[in-house]
């Protein structure tokens, strides 16, 4: 029986993390239950499960489900995340929240030795190289639950890096692969999050539309599985059935297939290193006849770009990467800028971003903080000008 603290309870992640607990209750218990702000989805969750523990980040929802709900405790604040992350009463943690806020749990449950069972691949873009030398020095232990490095990992199965040629990490390309990207500068939200192949939460859905979630990605994998950026390749596979491709030293290539559900790297990243019979949709030999690949067009993936620029640069750069471009997101969802701005406002934040100083958990959110607020100013210039 594994006891698990799942943060990010009400997301899409969080949903499919529900899903696989009821399913698998002989074999998984969740002890605690966080969210931000949806205290009723949060306390219904809870009770579903025989959770007595839960956090809600917005001090009003917390007072809220105190009120109403007498089943158990409940925790409050941003600190709660990470209270819940460091318990000794769970051995894993899931870390399904979205954005930079996620960062804090993880490096307190890896530094407690634990395993994180990573969605929050923010964590990994804004501080990948003090995470690996927190889990390395504490015996914690990342577990990725984007399924393209659920794929790779699946892939290495346990080879050193040095027998590693390239990894390629496949994209769907997003819902204007076909377009003209100067036909989509006027793009609304809702035609924006209408993703062909996977169903998430909407700041990730935004960034696959530009790209910048597959940048994301590069970034991860440089640091997850320590290989060099060059060495980290993406292909546009529309079908989102090939996770990831791995070749090795001798030529040859490993690959990784599934139907796109995200239950499924997520129940391996508990099961690991076991695998735990599912009754997952299947993949048929027939639905392989019609895969195909193709290069990324530079002009349709801008966000691809600006990751690796950010990479090379190093530091603090993709901190400010993934804190622009969750602002600028934020403020096209409110239909504040238009689709086209968004690619254009974090590209001049990045550029104006000094980097500063050794790299630590502090200067990561020192620099956090002044891209969201350069976001807002460059938003605010360019909506006057
Ligand atoms: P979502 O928007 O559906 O859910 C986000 C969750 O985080 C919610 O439970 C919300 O309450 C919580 N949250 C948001 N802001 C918070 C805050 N300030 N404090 C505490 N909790 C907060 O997002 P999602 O699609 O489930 O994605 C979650 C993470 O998983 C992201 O990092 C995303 O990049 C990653 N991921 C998601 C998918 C997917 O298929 N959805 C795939 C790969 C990776
Ligand atoms: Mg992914």
């Amino acid at each position: 029986m594994i006891r698990v603290a799942l943060l990010g309870a009400t997301g899409s992640i969080g949903s499919a993390a529900l899903d696989l607990a009821g399913a698998y209750r002989d074999r998984i218990r969740i002890v605690s239950l966080a969210a931000r702000s949806n205290d009723a989805a949060l306390t219904r969750a809870a009770d579903g499960l025989g959770v007595r523990r839960i956090a809600l980040v917005d001090a009003e929802a917390a007072r809220r489900a105190r009120d109403r709900w007498k089943n158990g405790e409940v925790l409050e604040g941003e600190s709660a995340l990470t209270a819940l992350a460091e318990d000794g009463e769970a051995d894993v943690v899931i870390n399904a929240v979205v954005g930079s806020i996620g960062l804090k749990p993880t490096v307190s449950a890896l530094s407690r030795g634990k395993r994180v069972a990573l969605a929050n691949k923010e964590s990994v873009v804004l501080a990948g190289e003090l995470l690996t030398a927190v889990a390395k020095r504490s015996g914690g232990m990342m577990i990725p639950v984007d399924s393209e490095h659920s794929g790779v990992f699946q892939c290495l199965a346990g080879r050193p890096v040095s027998d590693v040629r390239r990894v390629t990490l496949t994209a769907s390309g997003g819902p204007f692969l076909r377009r003209d990207p100067r036909t989509t500068l006027d793009s609304t939200p809702e035609e924006v999050l209408k993703h062909p192949t996977w169903s998430m939460g909407e700041r990730i859905t935004v960034d696959c539309a530009t790209l910048v979630n597959k940048g994301f990605e590069v970034i991860e994998a440089r640091w997850l599985f320590d290989l060099p950026p060059d060495r980290v390749d993406v292909v546009i596979h529309p079908q989102s059935i090939v996770h990831a491709l791995v070749e090795f030293v001798d030529g040859s290539i490993v690959a990784q297939l599934s139907v796109p559900d995200m239950r499924l790297p997520l129940l391996f990243a508990l099961s690991y290193p076991e695998r735990w019979t599912s009754e997952l949709p299947r993949l048929g030999v027939a639905d392989l006849a019609t895969l195909t690949f193709e290069p990324p067009d530079p002009d349709r993936c801008p966000g691809l770009a600006l990751a690796r620029r950010a990479l090379t640069a190093g530091g603090t750069a993709p901190a400010v990467l993934n804190a622009a471009d969750e602002e600028a997101v934020r403020l096209f969802l409110d239909r504040k800028i238009r689709f086209g701005d968004l690619m254009p406002l974090v590209e001049e934040v990045l550029t104006a971003h000094r980097p500063e100083g050794p790299l630590t958990l502090e200067s990561i959110l020192e620099a956090d903080r002044w891209a969201r607020g350069r976001l807002h100013e460059a938003a605010a210039h360019m909506t006057r000008g």
